[in-house]
């Protein structure tokens, strides 16, 4: 990306918050605030929309791409295998760290419950075999369309493997390659529009959220954020730091359009492309090792939504009074790192399916209407440590795979 129009990008941040701010506190007539508030919708979803149009092709073909020039499958498996526990690893991390603190600072203790019931639907958390069988497409075309991004992942790498070990296909290993370079061109145009495009989403959200409702729960806010950052220090920052032999600065220089990006939208899938570009001209990362584990994280890494329902949970406990015991936080433990696993890449998806781990230990699903009030806000922040973890996880392989 080049440097002015990561620039842009940030003013357009930066503007949008302040916008955001004044339209949400001016003094205006309600018809005109929502004219303002529905053009700011509009020219939010323009932007978002043609990324996220990008983002099944861009996965599919670069995969494709990636594989089908790798000369061992050996590494490929290795790939596979090391990106997967550490995600894994990174996610219990996670919800044990929330816990800890949630423990600790025990929010939501001296609170008042008098809230209206909710009708939030709520599924049980897939069964383990579950989601490995749900990796093989029924129909790969039906995956693409769908956006399934496990199916097109899977359905990819085969295509890319038969590509690998096919004498006589080279010219269509080259359509592949051709194609991913023509996907990457028209992300390059959409991003002309990025710096209007992310000022219109932070401003409508601030214009629309306004910040009273996280006065309330400042307690729980406060306390997600605190262990978000925790995390992402201990865990993500020593990783890179120590294992990756990376200095932070660059670091954060290297991924912060993703950074902009995943808070603008709140969506770790959306940000797929923008990731994956750092990833590849920032850090120097192989193209067969990035454009696995970054579509990959984005689907099945999240660990700031593991800490938000972790902390979340304990809150929620608390509100009702209700005490959770040794077999519960097990619980809780395993439930939110299939939850993060299943949660897609998408805004509010992870307060959905905190109801599926509020369910596994019978806490009132009506809590989830509380933390929802400020969950805008939270949304961002965790989809931004979501995706610093995908990048981390991106780098340590391919230190991995030079060594
Ligand atoms: N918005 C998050 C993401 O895309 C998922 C969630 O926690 O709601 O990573």
């Amino acid at each position: 990306m080049k440097k002015n129009l990561t620039q842009q990008i940030f003013i357009g941040f930066m503007l949008g918050v302040l916008f955001g701010i004044v339209i949400g506190w001016l003094n205006i007539p309600i018809y005109f605030k929502e004219i303002i508030i529905n053009l700011l919708e509009f020219g939010g979803n323009i932007f978002l929309k043609t990324i996220k149009m990008l983002v099944v092709p861009i996965v599919f073909f670069s995969l494709i791409k990636g594989v089908a020039n790798l000369n061992n499958f050996n590494t490929l498996g290795r790939i596979g295998i090391k990106s997967v526990a550490l995600y894994i690893t990174t996610t219990f991390l996670a919800i044990t760290s929330s816990l800890f603190f949630a423990n600790l600072f025990q929010p939501g203790k001296n609170i008042d419950s008098n809230f209206e019931t909710t009708n939030i639907k709520v599924s049980d958390p897939p069964s383990f075999f579950e989601i490995l069988l749900n990796i093989i497409p029924n129909n790969p075309f039906e995956s693409l369309v769908d956006g399934e991004m496990l199916q097109v992942i899977f359905f990819a790498i085969l295509i890319g493997s038969a590509l690998s070990i096919s004498k006589r296909v080279e010219t269509l290993k080259k359509f592949f390659n051709d194609f991913n370079d023509v996907v990457m061109k028209i992300l390059s145009f959409v991003m002309i529009i990025a710096p209007l495009g992310i000022f219109c989403l932070i401003a409508k959200t601030f214009a629309t959220q306004g910040l009273s409702s996280i006065i309330e729960l400042l307690k729980y806010f406060i306390l997600v954020i605190t262990v978000l950052i925790f995390h992402a220090v201990l865990v993500y920052l020593t990783l890179i730091k120590f294992y990756g032999k990376l200095n932070l600065s660059n670091f954060f220089q290297g991924i912060k359009e993703a950074l902009l990006f995943s808070f603008s939208t709140s969506s770790s899938s959306a940000t797929i492309p923008i990731t994956l570009q750092c990833m590849k001209n920032k850090f120097d990362i192989k193209e067969n090792i990035a454009s696995f584990t970054i579509p990959l994280g984005a689907t099945i890494n999240m660990d700031g939504t593991a800490i938000m329902q972790g902390i979340a949970t304990v809150f929620i406990a608390n509100l009702y009074g209700i005490d959770l015991f040794f077999s519960d936080y097990i619980s809780i433990i395993l439930t939110a790192t299939l939850a993060s696993i299943g949660t897609a890449g998408v805004p509010g998806v992870g307060i959905i399916m905190l109801g599926m781990v509020l369910n596994q230990v019978g806490l009132p699903l009506e809590g989830i209407a509380i933390v929802m009030g400020v969950d805008r806000f939270l949304d961002m922040l965790r989809t931004s440590i979501n995706i610093t973890g995908d990048a981390m996880v991106t780098i340590v392989i391919n230190k991995s795979e030079k060594e």
